[in-house]
């Protein structure tokens, strides 16, 4: 059923990897750049539909900054560190992070379709973690007998990376266990990939007798192309509740106009805006922190500006607690 010359494949391995190619297609000088001399440990990778979303010949472009690597990531904060949400001590078993009261993680593929510089990830031992098939039978024994999980929520990496017939197959055996009633997908294809939401991927969604949410990772309005538009009004269409978490990233979302635009531009996709996420403080992101008071002002704006079902819950992840902290 799938080819590996599937489109979305192919859009895939056609993503910019070489800075200079990327400056090309964007007509930017890269000497104009203060670029990160070496990065191979987390290299550029983005999918050319998410580079048609940025302006052409602006160095600041917020699309742009989210994916450039750039000096100031070699930059010390204190606080910042490899693991800074405390993932590693909630290991349950390789590949499941139990943390969340009723809810267990399963990290399905370590892979995303393009790299953000913000991520919290980025430092993720996910070779050790990620989900082997032999490793799925134990991940998935281990869910099985604890029927106070309610929820399983897949994760990554981005778990829409795995092919249709192996998500399928994950999909099946998740649903088969009687005592879980939600299944979450938390993904940033959709808006980077949008051509991954193939009919097969659709049908399997609809198939199953969960309730299947699916929590979008888009940062700001213009990551929301038509095409993007189309793959949301699909999956709606396929019973899937549609949400939306972004992370307040300084000099690409920290202003109340793109903040409102894209709680506007969500729904207009059928996506409810329900986290706005402070940076979690992983080594190499500090420049992309925004102050709290920063934030709260932010959230007061969207307040005034916005209906509340338009406003997203600011939030903070710490590392030890069993759920993300409100910030009132
Ligand atoms: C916060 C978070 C979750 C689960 O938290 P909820 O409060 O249940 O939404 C799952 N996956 C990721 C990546 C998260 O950041
Ligand atoms: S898609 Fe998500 S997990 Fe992957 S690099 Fe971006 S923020 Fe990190």
């Amino acid at each position: 059923m799938n080819t590996p010359t599937a489109p979305w494949q192919r859009q895939l391995a056609e993503a910019f990897s070489s800075i200079d190619a990327l400056c090309r297609q964007l007509q930017i000088d890269p000497a104009s750049l203060p670029l990160l001399p070496e990065f191979k440990d987390f290299p550029l990778r983005v999918p050319r539909g998410f580079v048609a979303c940025m302006e052409k010949g602006n160095p600041a472009d917020p699309l742009l900054r989210q994916v450039l690597p750039v000096q100031q990531e070699l930059q010390q904060f204190p606080g910042f560190s490899l693991d800074p949400v405390g993932d590693l001590d909630a290991v349950a078993e390789a590949g499941v992070i139990h943390k969340y009261h009723g809810r267990v993680l399963l990290i399905a593929t370590g892979a995303c379709a393009v790299h953000c510089r913000y991520c919290f990830r980025r430092h993720f031992p996910y070779q050790e973690l990620q989900l082997s098939s032999q490793k799925l039978d134990k991940a998935l024994t281990y869910i099985a007998e604890r029927d106070d999980i309610a929820e399983v929520i897949l994760s990554g990496g981005d778990p829409l990376l795995l092919n249709d017939d192996k998500l399928e197959n994950l999909l099946l055996r998740i649903s088969a266990i009687a005592h879980v009633q939600r299944i979450r997908i938390h993904s940033r294809i959709p808006v980077v990939l949008p051509a991954r939401i193939t009919p097969a991927l659709l049908e399997t969604l609809a198939g199953l007798p969960q309730k299947v949410i699916l929590v979008l990772h888009a940062n700001h309005p213009n990551e929301l192309s038509t095409e993007v538009g189309d793959a949301c009004r699909q999956l709606a269409m396929h019973g899937v509740t549609l949400l939306n978490q972004s992370v307040l990233l300084k000099d690409v979302n920290d202003d109340s106009d793109t903040l409102c635009t894209l709680s506007e531009k969500l729904f207009g996709f059928g996506i409810l805006p329900y986290y706005l996420h402070c940076l979690d403080r992983a080594a190499g992101v500090g420049h992309f922190e925004v102050t709290l008071n920063r934030a709260r002002q932010l959230m007061q704006t969207l307040q005034q500006r916005l209906p509340g079902y338009l406003v997203p819950k600011l939030v903070q992840e710490q590392a030890g607690a069993a759920h993300k902290i409100r910030i009132a």
